[in-house]
């Protein structure tokens, strides 16, 4: 297991970017989904950012360092990513904040139709925000589960919103084919890219999309919090009317108008100031994951993660995969069920092997391309194997929950 491992390594055309990455020394991080690594450039542009930038430039960096210009430039360089044109991108507050904009935009087009299509089971928060609209009295929240979706959409639906990749199961939607039916039914669609961004290719502007979010902290390697990004496809920017009014988001923030007018073009989705520092550092994440290229490093995520499912059929482990076991079904993590899940990913934090656990029974192991060895995959299985065999999940210590998982 392990010489196939250093051979799929030797040949590696990505091998070489470990290095761009600080990883502790014996630790293998299969949480790069949760909070991407930290590129070994970023301290340095943050100490520059923080002392030159902010302490001797101070308000002039806003224009000397084109401050104001840097959530549409940060945007304009993950567009590539996404398939977007980069004038439809900008990098800006969190998810849930982009979903709650989107959502309300997306209403505001469809006069007479309230109802947001979503599926059970979504990341939280994505359902959550659309709650929130309920309680305003603007959305209604329809869910219907993967295979119901298509028999959901008709014409009632003001807007479909669905997450790529799972965030539990990594299973994939075909996101071409529910764009298309759900344009069918004059109904738009936002996708939640949190957990393809950065580790796969995605293609919104061959699909038609008319909107994404996505997260800068997981695979972009913004660092914790980063800011997330927001797409609206350009036809759609003279229509558009997001709810959160901020004056970062108007035409001429600093012409301290009474009247608010909105930006023209993807600037109008900001809301107030810019997050200079947090942009500073998810700019470094995402030169860097565009460097390496979101084509090759899918490529390897679905290597590094059928050489796991290998190593686990060599170990005789027996585990239930929750995941498409087809590596083109799936985004860059395998999660399985396991009733003492927590437990075991408790026992392998314990031993340095950092993955995670998601409510009720799944321990998810997540294969960011950009750092990962083979080395490490085989390691980690060897370990859950041990941990499994030796019944070291048995451990009260690994048994007591912690606030986040
Ligand atoms: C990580 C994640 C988020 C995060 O939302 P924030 O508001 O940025 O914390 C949202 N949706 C999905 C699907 C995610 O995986």
């Amino acid at each position: 297991m392990m010489d196939r491992a250093r051979e799929l390594d030797a040949a590696d055309p990505l091998a070489k970017y470990r290095v761009h990455f600080i990883l502790p020394d014996g630790l293998i991080y299969l949480d790069g989904n949760s909070l991407g690594a930290l590129p070994s450039a970023t301290p340095a542009v943050m100490q520059r950012v923080i002392q030159q930038e902010w302490g001797e430039g101070l308000i002039r960096s806003w224009n000397d360092a084109d401050w104001f210009e840097m959530a549409a430039r940060i945007g304009g360089k993950i567009a590539p990513l996404i398939g977007a044109e980069p004038q439809e991108v900008i990098a800006c507050d969190t998810v849930s904040v982009n979903l709650f904009k989107l959502i309300a935009a997306a209403l505001q087009m469809r006069p007479g139709r309230k109802i947001i299509l979503s599926e059970p089971g979504n990341f939280p928060t994505d359902i959550y925000m659309i709650e929130g609209l309920e309680r305003q009295g603007l959305a209604t929240q329809r869910l219907a589960s993967r295979e119901d979706v298509p028999t959901a959409l008709d014409e009632d639906v003001a807007l479909l919103m669905l997450t790529h990749a799972h965030y539990k199961t990594g299973e994939l939607f075909d996101m071409a084919a529910l764009t298309k039916a759900a344009h069918e039914v004059g109904a738009l669609v936002l996708w939640d890219l949190s957990h393809s961004t950065g580790a796969m290719p995605v293609d919104l502007g061959a699909i038609g999309a008319d909107f994404a979010t996505g997260c800068g902290y997981k695979y972009l390697c913004g660092g914790p919090g980063a800011p997330a990004f927001a797409f609206v496809a350009e036809r759609h920017h003279r229509d558009l009317k997001q709810p959160l009014t901020g004056w970062f988001g108007h035409a001429r923030p600093f012409a301290f108008s009474d009247e608010y007018e909105a930006a023209p073009g993807i600037e109008q989705l900001q809301c107030g100031t810019s997050p200079v520092l947090g942009l500073a550092a998810l700019e470094v994440g995402v030169d860097l994951i565009a460097k390496i290229g979101v084509k090759r490093l899918h490529l390897k995520s679905q290597a590094l993660s059928e050489f796991f499912l290998e190593c686990v059929v060599e170990l005789g482990l027996e585990l239930e995969l929750v995941s498409p076991a087809d590596s083109a079904a799936r985004g860059s993590q395998l999660s399985f069920r396991h009733q003492h899940a927590y437990a075991i990913s408790q026992a392998l934090i314990a031993r340095d092997v950092i993955g995670d656990f998601r409510a009720p029974d799944i321990l998810r192991l997540g294969f960011a391309p950009a750092y990962l060895r083979f080395e490490d995959i085989a390691e980690a299985a060897r370990h859950l194997a041990e941990v499994i065999a030796g019944e070291e999940w048995q451990r009260d210590e690994f048994n007591r929950r912690a606030a986040v998982t």
